[in-house]
């Protein structure tokens, strides 16, 4: 594997290069986001300006090549918009669902049956010749662009939680992504926070994303007797509505999403010593509920004072970051980037 390492000067230089020569309005990257529903493109400078941007539905039915072509036509109408042909780029970076073979580029998102072990960074780079390609967990990459961007700037030592459909997380330590032995550092989502608790998607028991992620949250409540307002679909949404008008088995289920993330960032805390901790997804837009739960949970388990110090914040790049941050593994390897394939 080859590591860049981070060169804490060069990174220094290449800001300066580009706050006081104008270089970041020129250079430029693709960001793409494969998300459970929606597919997105974004033209992003080293600046972070998004100069074209594209979003398109997933396409339900279809092969491998049917949503791949839809990717790419994302990112042409990105392109079109923003003036500029591929070759005008430096690279492509996407964000893609996990799990993933991270070192390869294969994917298999949970939510694209049809893209069980897509060999995703290696059709881009047909797709685009000529350029860097980088794959990376969408929530490393949400993690990139929260660092570079959005709440998370100028912290050396971070954590980024997206608490949506599933728990995801991305890690900075040092300034540097974080990539763990195999790219999948972060993965926040199945600490363990209750070991009676339900089920997990992973196999396990009581990770915080058998009782935090949107999904979960409702099948906890329904189990219990809630349901949402007729004709109105049972998701995250509607239980956090519910909650804010007071349904005691909804508040219940969303305070109790909060705890679990509360306890397993205290833990993190502990462990990584961090300075800030942005979280992001549909519930941590949700309001108070949420939020009081997580910080109560937080402040009860994280007892000494520099697990305590850090610093959690609700994330303000919606629906932006993870696309800001996939552009950022291409445009700052030195920070971001993603080691050469095996062999
Ligand atoms: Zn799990």
């Amino acid at each position: 594997l080859i590591y860049p390492s981070y060169d804490r000067i060069k990174v220094r230089e290449e800001q300066s290069l580009i706050m006081h020569e104008g270089l970041g309005s020129r250079v430029c990257a693709i960001g793409l986001d494969v998300g459970g529903t929606k597919l997105a493109a974004a033209v992003v400078d080293a600046n972070g300006r998004i100069s074209g941007a594209n979003r398109l539905p997933l396409p339900k039915e279809g092969d491998a090549d049917d949503v791949f072509n839809v990717l790419v036509a994302c990112s042409d109408r990105a392109l079109s918009e923003a003036g500029l042909e591929k070759s005008d780029v430096r690279g492509v970076g996407c964000g893609c669902g996990g799990p993933i073979d991270w070192a390869e580029g294969v994917v298999s998102p949970i939510n694209i049956p049809a893209w069980d072990g897509f060999r995703l960074k290696a059709r881009l780079a047909a797709a685009f010749p000529g350029i860097q390609v980088a794959v990376h967990n969408d929530a490393v990459a949400l993690a990139v662009g929260e660092h570079w961007q959005g709440e998370g700037r100028g912290r050396a030592n971070m954590l980024a939680i997206t608490v949506s459909t599933g728990v995801g997380g991305g890690l900075i330590l040092g300034n540097q992504i974080y990539n763990g032995k195999s790219g999948n550092a972060g993965h926040i989502g199945h600490i363990v926070v209750d070991p009676e608790g339900p089920r997990c998607g992973c196999g396990g028991f009581g990770c915080v994303e058998s009782i935090a992620s949107g999904p979960s949250a409702v099948r906890l409540a329904q189990i219990e007797g809630w349901s949402p307002p007729e004709g109105v679909q049972a998701d995250g949404h509607a239980l956090a509505r519910s909650a804010s008008e007071g349904n005691e088995i909804a508040v219940r289920y969303l305070a109790g999403a909060g705890r679990a993330v509360g306890l397993a960032i205290a833990s993190t805390a502990s462990l990584l010593d961090l300075d800030a901790v942005v979280v992001g997804g549909g519930f941590a837009q949700s309001g108070d509920i949420f939020w009081k739960a997580l910080r109560g949970s937080f402040e009860r388990h994280a007892i000494m004072t520099f697990a305590r110090n850090a610093n959690i914040v609700r994330s303000v790049l919606v629906g932006k970051a993870s696309l800001l941050g996939a552009a950022g593994l291409v445009l700052f390897p030195e920070r971001y980037g993603v080691p050469a394939s095996r062999g």
